[in-house]
């Protein structure tokens, strides 16, 4: 197995790190920022304003939602919003950022999906609500790949607000091939219980990345999103790690990935299992009629969610994406 270099345990961070909201982009921005300004001690109202700040800049030019939950707003825009009504000034701005912002995002930003132990305190250590403290590491990655890690973070910021802006649901869309998918709205129902069945058909390893699932970290994902296909038919569920499945999110997959479902849901229709009854209650009794309908539903998928595809490219493919290959190893030996 490949070593690690500090720059991987950042680009872990920022690239499959779980973003509910775009807090973690906008620290990674910030200490990046400090680390350039050479401070190894920051102090709290030091690191407050230039987070307030990178918040200002990104939300001039974006009116994107910066978190998942569509029926509230992060603190931060709420901030800012009220800077910009002058309700607030801005030291009044910076204290509030000082006082409530930074209660999630310090202590979790050294995480990769839900694991502390593997970056530690590698990038800072921190005196909450005092000072943070930037460790060698921040300085040597910054110095060595500034601008790559600054583009990084730039389109990890878009990508969430893209991804949010989609799970808010006033994208737009072809409303009458949206309407058709909305109206059959459906009670959420407990689909941990396919596992064992989906196992018989995958092993242990995720549909995404090819790669071992822990018996801890098995998840059931929609390849076609479930805000999209409305339900959880066997036949667009699969196995994942949880760090794939939360980094695809809404996503749409590539062609690639819907020919394995494909296949996938043809091999149990090749087996004696009598949940295979399911996918032809679902998909129709020959392997063509499935085939069709399926596609069906891939097309509408590329039309209602914008060909807005994982990490940006109908050929991203997990299994040949040699970074996250060396990440989930390194995961998986833990
Ligand atoms: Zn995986």
């Amino acid at each position: 197995m490949d070593k690690f270099e500090d720059v991987d345990y950042w680009k872990g961070i920022v690239l499959y790190g779980l973003n509910q909201a775009t807090y973690k982009i906008a620290l990674g921005k910030t200490i990046l920022e400090l680390a350039s300004q050479g401070k190894e001690t920051i102090e709290w109202h030091q690191l407050s304003k230039v987070y307030l700040d990178t918040y200002i800049e990104r939300l001039k030019t974006s009116d994107n939602p910066q978190q998942s939950n569509p029926s509230r707003r992060t603190k931060m825009e709420r901030i800012v919003d009220s800077l910009k009504k002058g309700s607030i000034d801005y030291n009044g701005a910076v204290n509030l950022v000082a006082t409530e912002a930074f209660n999630d995002v310090i202590p979790r930003f050294q995480t990769i999906g839900t694991n502390k132990d593997i970056v530690g305190e590698k990038f800072y250590h921190f005196d909450f609500g005092k000072r943070l403290y930037l460790h060698d590491s921040t300085f040597l990655i910054n110095e060595a790949s500034k601008q790559e890690l600054s583009d990084e973070l730039e389109a990890r910021w878009s990508l969430l607000e893209g991804a949010f802006f989609l799970a808010h649901g006033d994208f737009k869309l072809s409303n009458d091939v949206r309407d058709i998918y909305l109206e059959n709205s459906y009670s959420r129902t407990n689909i941990t219980g396919n596992i064992p069945f989906l196992q018989g058909y995958q092993g242990n390893t995720c549909f995404y990345c090819g790669e071992r699932i822990g018996n801890k970290d098995i998840h059931v994902d929609h390849v076609l999103p479930r805000q999209f296909i409305q339900h959880d038919e066997i036949w667009n569920l699969v196995l994942s790690h949880s760090i794939c499945n939360m980094n695809k999110n809404d996503s749409l997959i590539g062609k690639h990935y819907f020919e394995k479902l494909v296949a996938r849901n043809e091999n149990i229709m090749g087996s004696n299992h009598p949940w295979k009854k399911k996918i032809a209650d679902s998909l129709g009794g020959s392997p063509k009629k499935r085939n069709k309908i399926m596609l069906d539903h891939y097309e509408n998928a590329k039309i209602v969610l914008n060909n807005n595809y994982w990490e940006n490219s109908p050929k991203y493919n997990r299994e040949t994406d040699p970074f996250f290959k060396r990440l989930i190893t390194k995961l998986n030996n833990k």
